[in-house]
Formats: structure tokens, sequence, C-alpha cells
């Protein structure tokens, strides 16, 4: 079971080191297929053996091989953390290669992208979750993973939170992105556990946000990358929904 996990850490981090370059791309607009890996300062091509997921930084002590210049310390990290992701997706799934297994390390590789590019550039895109949606609605039914009652609901719940929030505020607080994550997440995760993950979202957005306030790394004004607190709702929901319901109702009674 080690070597498995060994397996599955090495294949996420090699996804996370294609999810960096994504979100990178597609935000310069530059072809995402067959495009050899360049360095963003010199555009010196990248050899494969400089490219090896979190192993080349260090044997490159982190600075480019034809430039010198400092490679962002968020390749390692984000390769890091997408090959410890697919550990716990594979731990979630008892380490069998399952269609579902196979689903939600894909769900779990977009909610990365989603929240990277949230992160990054306060951006969500539709490409990443609308696409996605439609085509895990159908998956789903093929699969019998859920029912169209249970995620129709979902997406009017998760869709509708935001776009009452978008009326309310005249497009103030709320964007057309947001909708549509609702709308994916509604997907993912179906009725009731779209609840679990919004609450999940606006529970750690707080508690974050009260931490950066109290050291004073953010104002009041500032404005959150919401989608980031959402993908980590959904990612943690998607795994665990039923037991964080049970969770939460254990501090009601
Ligand atoms: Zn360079």
């Amino acid at each position: 079971m080690f070597f498995f996990g060994f397996i599955i850490f090495l294949i996420g981090a090699v996804v996370g080191s294609f999810v960096d370059a994504l979100v990178w791309r597609t935000k310069e607009r530059l072809p995402i297929v067959f495009a050899r890996s360049i360095c963003t300062t010199c555009h010196a091509m990248i050899s494969w053996f400089d490219n090896i997921p979190i192993f080349s930084f260090f044997i490159l002590r982190g600075r480019c091989r034809s430039c010198q210049t400092p490679i962002a310390f968020r390749y390692p990290i984000v390769e890091a953390i997408v090959g410890v992701l697919f550990v716990v997706v594979g731990y979630a799934h008892r380490f069998s290669v399952t269609p579902e297994f196979i689903r939600d390390a894909f769900l779990a590789t977009l909610l990365v992208v989603v929240f990277l590019y949230d992160f990054f550039y306060g951006e969500i895109l539709d490409r990443f979750t609308t696409i996605p949606a439609i085509i895990l609605f159908f998956a789903s039914l093929v699969f019998g993973w859920a029912t169209p009652q249970s995620m129709g609901l979902g997406i009017a719940l998760g869709a509708g939170f935001f776009f009452a929030q978008f009326i309310v505020s005249k497009g103030r607080w709320i964007g057309g992105g947001d909708i549509r994550l609702g709308a994916f997440m509604g997907v993912v995760l179906g009725w009731p556990n779209i609840l679990s993950a919004l609450f999940f979202a606006y529970t750690v957005g707080a508690l974050v946000s009260i931490v950066l306030l109290a050291v004073k790394k953010k104002k009041m004004t500032d404005e959150t990358p919401f989608g980031t607190y959402l993908a980590l709702g959904t990612f943690a929901t998607m795994l665990y929904g039923d037991r964080m319901i049970a969770w939460y109702l254990g501090f009601l009674r």
C-alpha cells in the first residue's frame, strides 16, 4: 500500500506540474497541448531532465540552468500539493483504481486549477467549471453516481445562492464566475452536500480573514478570492461530505 501510495503521489506531482503550466499558459494565452516547457524569463527550452516534478527544483537549486533566474517556489509546492491530494483521494478510495477514484482525482485536479487561477488572477473561468459540470452530469447518470434530482437540487441551490447575492448586490459582490462555479459544485456534490460545502467555504473564509486582519496582512476593504474557499470546500465535501454533515449536526444537539 505504501508503494501504491508513492506511485499515486508521483502521478499527482506530474499532474501538478501540468496544472501549473495550464494556469500560466491559460493566463498568457499560450498554446497548452504539445507545447514544450520554456523558462519564463530567458525562454530557453527546458530539457526533460530539468523538468522532473519537485526533484529538478532541488537539483537546479531553484534556478534556471541557462539564465540563473530563480524559479518561483510555487512550482515544487503545487507539484507536492497535487501529489498529496492524489494520495488523499487514493486513501478515500482504499487505493483501488475504480472509475470513482479516477473521477475524484480528475475533480481534485480541476479544483486546484480553479483555486490557483482565482488566487493569482482573481477570476473563475468557465472552461474550468461549466464544461466539466456538463460532462460530469452525464457521467454521473451513466455510472449511477447521483440521481438527476440530487444534482438538479444541488445546481439550483449552488447557482441560486450566488445568483441571489448577485441580484441583491447588483453584481458588486459576486461575478458570473461564482454563479457557474456554484452550479458546478451542485453537480459534483448534489443534495445535501452542497450546503455542507458552502458552509465550509464561508467558515474557512471567515477564519482566514480574521487571522489576516489580526496580523494586518489585509484591510477590511480587500477583496477575497472566494473561489479559493469554494474549491477547498468542494474538495473536502466531495470526499468527506457525509461525515461533515454528521459533525455539524453534532453541534446542534
Ligand atoms: Zn532562464
